[in-house]
């Protein structure tokens, strides 16, 4: 029996990572789930899987969890803190499916136990690669991608020298407005952002790949694991959702990872690593499809995607800053008060005030620095957003 917990289990990466467990009930001990305000559905799935723990993240619905879990024996907890003991419990392996800088602290706890760590949660890679990277190494744990791209690299990658690899392409769908007059992009309302063509994820991924927030973090999280550098990284566009990404190498050969979008693939192959097994998921019929289309992103189309090089090529905290500042700017976007493009000017804005801000510049890469940085982001792009009002 593979011990094993998933944090995030109430969204979209979580659920689909219920679903392949809940299917081989004998293989898997379920240690801790954790959730937010979905208490229902977190302690529902407890129950069914007969976790040990559960945990949400907000303390004042402790009790609602405890109300909900009575009689069954799942433990009820709730708090940033309580999130990050539940990553500390042991287990074989963990998936990271919290959205946002919040899986940061809990993913490093699951890596400093010796988990695995299955990381959806790109962010972490985003604001604290080198951290990250030097905790699963000093402890010996394991790390793989489960965002679609990354684990398409990964499994491209299977068997090569890292020395061989000319580029790496990670492919975009275009999100939500790929087609959309340009001249109308700055009226989107956060309805329209929150739908995608292809993959069916949580709302604020969703609205990050129609501006491109979210491949822009995947170009970040694509230099800091495979540590390729940023002029070997490319965006394609590709409409289909197909084929996830390609690795070219020295020799002119190029490996293209194929599949049907669909995150159970790359979870499964995570879940299941090294090895290769069954999968739910839909075999591809290419003679169905009949073509494939790519083209390269217009960055006028999607200034956010531009801002990953200027973010790399700053490096140390500027990826805690750059994250935390899109996420604020996606706060202010549903709430309203700042128009779609508003988003990546945000983000620019405080990326330009992050040079001048010496200290933050040569800080050495801790948890505490990161999380300072983060709050210090937010609040310059809430200076920003009243600046812009006013
Ligand atoms: P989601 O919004 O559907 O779910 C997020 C989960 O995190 C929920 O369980 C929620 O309760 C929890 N959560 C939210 N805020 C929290 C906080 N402050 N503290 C603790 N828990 C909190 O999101 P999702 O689409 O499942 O995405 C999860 C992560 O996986 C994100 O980092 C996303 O970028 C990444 N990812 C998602 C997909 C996808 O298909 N959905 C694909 C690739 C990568
Ligand atoms: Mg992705």
């Amino acid at each position: 029996m593979r011990r094993v917990s998933i944090l995030g289990s109430t969204g979209s990466i979580g659920q689909n990572t219920i679903d392949l467990i809940a299917r081989a009930p004998n293989d898997y001990e379920v240690v801790a789930l954790t959730g937010g305000l979905n208490i229902q559905k977190l302690a529902d799935d407890a129950c069914r899987l007969g976790a040990e723990l559960a945990v949400t993240a907000h303390e004042d619905r402790l009790d609602d969890l405890r109300a909900a879990l009575a009689g069954s024996g799942v433990e009820a907890a709730a708090g940033v803190r309580a999130i990050a003991e539940a990553a500390a419990r042991p287990a074989d392996w963990v998936m990271s499916a919290i959205v946002g800088a919040a899986g940061l602290a809990p993913g490093l706890e699951a890596l400093k136990q010796g988990a695995t760590l299955a990381l959806a949660n790109k962010e972490t890679l985003v604001c604290a690669g080198s951290l990250v990277l030097r905790t699963a190494k000093a402890h010996g744990a394991q790390l793989l991608p489960v965002d679609s791209e990354h684990s398409a690299v990964f499994q491209a990658l299977v068997g090569e020298d890292i020395g061989a690899v000319e580029r790496v392409i990670i492919t975009a769908s275009g999100g939500a407005f790929r087609d959309w007059p340009l001249e109308e992009l700055a009226n989107a309302t956060v309805e329209q952002a929150s739908s995608h063509p292809n993959w069916d994820m949580g709302q604020r991924i969703t609205i990050d790949s129609a501006s491109m927030f979210n491949k822009a973090l995947e170009v970040i999280e694509t230099h800091e694991y495979f540590a390729v550098s940023p002029e070997q990284i490319e965006v394609l566009v590709h409409p289909e959702s197909i084929v996830h990404a390609m690795v070219g190498f020295r020799d002119g050969a190029m490996m293209a990872h194929m599949g049907e979008p669909d995150m159970r693939h790359a979870i499964g192959y995570a879940l299941h690593w090294p090895e290769r097994r069954e999968l739910p998921v839909k075999q591809l019929d290419l003679a169905k499809l009949g073509q494939l289309n790519f083209k390269a992103p217009d960055l006028t189309r999607y200034p956010a995607l531009k801002l990953a090089w200027d973010v790399m090529d700053r490096g140390g905290l500027a990826g805690a800053v750059f994250n935390a500042a899109k996420e604020r700017a996606l706060d202010h976007f549903i709430a309203r008060r700042i128009g779609f493009l508003d988003m990546a000017d945000a983000v620019a804005a405080v990326l330009d005030r992050f040079d001048a801000a010496d200290s933050l510049i040569d800080a050495p890469m801790t948890l505490d620095n990161v999380q300072q940085t983060d709050h210090l982001a937010r609040q310059w792009v809430d200076d920003t957003v009243v600046e812009r009002a006013g």
